[in-house]
């Protein structure tokens, strides 16, 4: 019997040679985008399908392969900066297209519909930004419908009525998963579609259906992996989605070290994908519990921070000398600079770098949110002399 990881392992080295090349990048517009989704247009195995367009008057597209019963809907970047699973779903697509996946069976065109939407907000992909042209959150106007985009999707969820739906972001560098943990460069979610948060079927079906991605994802990435809060949130599109009956999985695209376009959750979100339609087809998923969804670590917000000195001796020249941690966090608005994060004893966080200041001294006295680049450069300095 061949080690279960065996057709991912195979579907991996298919991806380094078969993605898209030109989409290795950490930010993507829909001009990067344009001609990967051209190329797929083009064949005839897909239908293709201009569903409306952002505010600004860019196309939003949506991409359909197969014909079967069992509907699957995935759409990407409704928050415009976070474009690593646009690159994967078109990646995925490119995969699907180009051998019959030895983990399907071989008619799963006959069983299943495939419908991507990659890109939901190109407005916000061109300026960089999380919200529309609107200057809103998209993820907040599932009930509101204020934003031409939210309405696609709403008419597409309508219309399509899937029973699968993935919701993919990415989301911010500083989750751990679990405290203590490796940066959790993938996090999974099976949103709640009540403030109880029940689960019934179609909830079950995803957490089943996570605990199993997770298995195979934890081939490359043991410690890495997340479970998002599932605080219930009506007004964001994941929520109102699971509500409508869909078996709805959150995937977010995190960090991993050393490889800041984020390749590797790129990668990994191909390979959940795969995982996922494949589990859904041959039922495997039905072997996982609630305890295997439960057993993943939290997706820990700010179980990171971008620097972090340990045991930094303050002394101000009056007062007696106190020690401390110091958190430095990049600023979001000048990737070059520092911002004050956290001062104190910061247990239960960790450094992307992590820097000793034992025995360095800083003689001002600390405030969050002031310019650290200073402080920072001069720790630098004094462990440069040692
Ligand atoms: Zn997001």
């Amino acid at each position: 019997m061949p080690h279960p990881n065996q057709t991912f392992t195979e579907l991996e080295s298919r991806w380094h040679t078969e993605r898209w090349p030109h989409l290795a990048k950490r930010q993507l517009t829909y001009n990067d985008i344009e001609p990967a989704l051209d190329a797929l247009a083009a064949n005839e195995q897909l239908a293709h399908t201009v569903i409306g367009s952002s505010y600004l008057g860019t196309p939003i597209r949506r991409l359909s392969l197969g014909q079967g019963p069992m509907v699957v809907l995935a759409w990407t970047q409704m928050h415009g900066n976070e474009s690593t699973a646009t690159a994967a779903v078109l990646d995925w697509l490119q995969l699907l297209l180009n051998e019959q996946p030895t983990d399907l069976p071989a008619d799963w065109q006959e069983l299943v519909t495939l419908h991507v939407i990659p890109m939901l907000n190109p407005d916000g992909a061109a300026a960089g930004t999380r919200e529309t042209a609107q200057g809103i959150d998209m993820n907040r106007d599932a009930l509101a419908q204020q934003t031409p985009e939210g309405r696609l999707l709403w008419q597409q969820v309508q219309t399509l009525k899937p029973s699968v739906a993935f919701n993919l972001h990415d989301q911010n560098p500083y989750y751990a998963a679990g405290e203590g943990g490796d940066p959790a460069t993938i996090a999974f979610l099976a949103p709640a579609y009540h403030p109880d948060k029940h689960v019934d079927g179609a909830r079950l079906r995803a957490k089943q259906l996570i605990a199993h991605m997770r298995q195979v994802l934890s081939h490359w990435l043991p410690n890495g992996i997340g479970r998002y809060d599932d605080t219930y949130s009506q007004r964001s599109f994941g929520d109102a989605i699971a509500g409508t009956g869909a078996s709805t999985i959150l995937i977010e695209s995190g960090e991993h070290r050393d490889d800041p376009s984020r390749q590797v959750a790129r990668r990994l979100n191909v390979m959940a994908l795969q995982a996922g339609l494949a589990a859904l087809l041959s039922g495997v998923y039905q072997d996982y519990s609630l305890a295997d969804y439960y057993a993943i670590p939290d997706n820990v917000s700010d179980g990171f921070v971008d620097i972090r000195i340990r045991n930094l001796t303050i002394d101000d020249g009056e007062h007696p000398p106190y020690q401390v941690d110091v958190c430095l966090n990049r600023d979001p608005d000048h990737q070059q600079s520092y911002l004050l994060e956290f001062v104190g004893d910061s247990t239960g966080q960790q450094g992307l770098e992590e820097v000793s200041g034992t025995g360095l001294k800083w003689q001002q006295l600390p405030q969050l949110g002031a310019v650290a680049n200073s402080l920072l450069a001069h720790v630098r300095e004094q462990l440069s002399q040692r």
